[in-house]
């Protein structure tokens, strides 16, 4: 039987700020319906606010005594056409549009594209896609200084759209000097998490990684057909992954992101790795109060995926009904996690253990709990890279992560079926077993009588040092002495 976590499901929930939740009193409300971690979207917004937000989240722990995880999300190198005369233009069905280097403001027949970078590399056939999508048009002839395209599809352009080329690997840098500034502000603030958006290569990650110091974990966004030719090496090199379907569908057709959200989820899983399903999940709530059927569905299936985390972007960023985003999205988990075919489906996807100690005990922590009655697996971590083992077995019950260091406890609010708590090192055996029980009690996670696993690597303190899994049962009075 499936076990539920204090939360009452194991998918967490990853939600945008912005102007709609931006306030201590919002985020309260997000955090108590049910979100395990916030996205910064440096996108939008001053450092300023960013920064008020960081700090009314860190306040947040305290007054929760909670970690909750913080994802600093970079724009990345958005590119964007220049301006037009009258603020906007018509490009007409079939007809020629040209993107050039003069920064004149465009009008119905060019408009300036100021990416050096894309001159000489766009060729006959391959597309400039603007506005999300909306304007299609097919390059006939490109050289040093004019790209000339036949629109496929027309329509409205107006001041700097985003543009798609998704048949070319453009040769900019990952991180433009925005996203520099935007990083270092990031790690100033003691985020959690860097998304890297647009990422095209392994060498980018690397770069980010670089700048980052050491600090902070590393979310690839997957939203490049690039990055999705060179997905195993992406995964490798990351902490996690986003699968970015707004721009995936941008890029790709929008028909070929369902079958990519599932291939990517499976790789990311397989490499122990808490992947991220992103955008338009519940889309119309920006809107509506309600969702509509097939937006629940997505979620549903997103959950029955096995993804680790389901994120909500513009609804509780700048929607009207950010709350009530955040309690549909909790409902929908909680149901799909009470079905009883929900664990049979997730582990549909086949994730043998490492030849490894820590893998083949992981595993033997999901086989005990499917055999036996086991409240939870009570994980003792440093790093966290346990408890990302023994997630990836997809066990039954909640994992009641302990670990001396706050930055993991936070970092995991990402991980699927992870409760964490930052609570003193243990010293002993003995120490960790009580330990062990009485934030068991404390977190909800047992009660007299039940049956818990430990698991941890002696001597305590050494990384990757998972040798230890032990099944205890917590006495009756054992629920009088909570006390740290
Ligand atoms: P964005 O990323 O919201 O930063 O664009 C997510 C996506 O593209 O899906
Ligand atoms: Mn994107």
């Amino acid at each position: 039987m499936q076990k539920l976590d204090p939360r009452g499901r194991k998918v967490k929930i990853l939600a945008t700020v912005g102007p709609a939740s931006r306030s201590p009193e919002m985020l309260a409300r997000l955090f108590k319906a049910g979100v395990d971690a916030f996205r910064v979207n440096m996108s939008h917004g001053e450092h300023g606010d960013h920064e008020q937000t960081i700090k009314a989240i860190r306040q947040m722990e305290k007054d929760f005594h909670r970690p909750i995880a913080i994802l600093a999300d970079l724009q990345g190198p958005k590119l964007r056409v220049g301006k037009f005369k009258d603020g906007q233009a018509v490009i007409r069905h079939s007809g020629h549009f040209t993107l050039d280097r003069n920064p004149e403001p465009g009008d119905e027949t060019r408009v300036q594209l100021p990416h050096p970078e894309l001159f000489g590399l766009l060729e006959k056939g391959q597309r400039l896609l603007i506005n999300d999508g909306k304007i299609r048009l097919k390059v006939i002839r490109a050289d040093e200084n004019e790209i000339l395209c036949s629109a496929e599809v027309g329509g409205v352009i107006s001041d700097r759209k985003g543009v798609n080329v998704p048949d070319a690997e453009v040769p900019i840098p990952a991180l433009t000097d925005k996203d520099r500034k935007d990083l270092a502000f990031a790690m100033h603030q003691n985020v959690d998490w860097i998304g890297l958006s647009f990422v095209q290569r392994p060498e980018d990650l690397a770069e980010a990684r670089k700048l980052m110091g050491g600090k902070g974990a590393l979310c690839a966004k997957i939203e490049k057909p690039m990055a999705v030719r060179r997905l195993d090496e992406i995964i490798e090199m990351s902490d996690g992954i986003m699968v970015a379907r707004g721009d995936l569908g941008v890029e790709l057709e929008p028909q070929e992101v369902p079958p990519l959200q599932k291939q990517i989820v499976n790789k990311a899983r397989t490499a122990g790795k808490p992947v991220i399903v992103a955008t338009q999940m519940l889309e119309s709530m920006i809107e509506s109060p309600a969702p509509t059927r097939a937006e629940v569905s997505d979620v549903a299936n997103a959950v029955y995926d096995g993804a680790d985390a389901v994120m909500l972007s513009a609804e509780t960023a700048a929607g009207d009904w950010p709350e009530e985003a955040v309690t549909i999205m909790h409902r929908i988990a909680k149901q799909v996690e009470q079905d009883e075919a929900y664990l049979g489906r997730v582990r549909f996807l086949d994730t043998p253990p490492d030849r490894t100690t820590a893998d083949a005990l992981a595993h033997a922590c999901m086989t005990v709990a499917d055999t036996v009655a086991i409240e939870a697996i009570t994980v003792f971590t440093g790093s966290g890279s346990t408890a990302r083992r023994v997630a990836r077995e997809r066990p039954s019950v909640p994992m009641l992560v302990l670990t001396p260091s706050m930055t993991t406890a936070r970092r995991l609010g990402l991980l699927w079926g992870a409760h964490a708590v930052a609570t003193k090192d243990i010293g002993s055996f003995e120490e960790m077993i009580a330990k062990g029980k009485r934030m068991a009690l404390r977190h909800g996670l047992g009660s007299a009588g039940s049956k818990l696993i430990a698991l941890a690597g002696v001597p305590f303190g050494t990384p990757g040092s998972t040798n230890l899994m032990h099944v205890v049962t917590v006495a009756g009075d054992e629920l009088e002495k909570h006390g740290e």
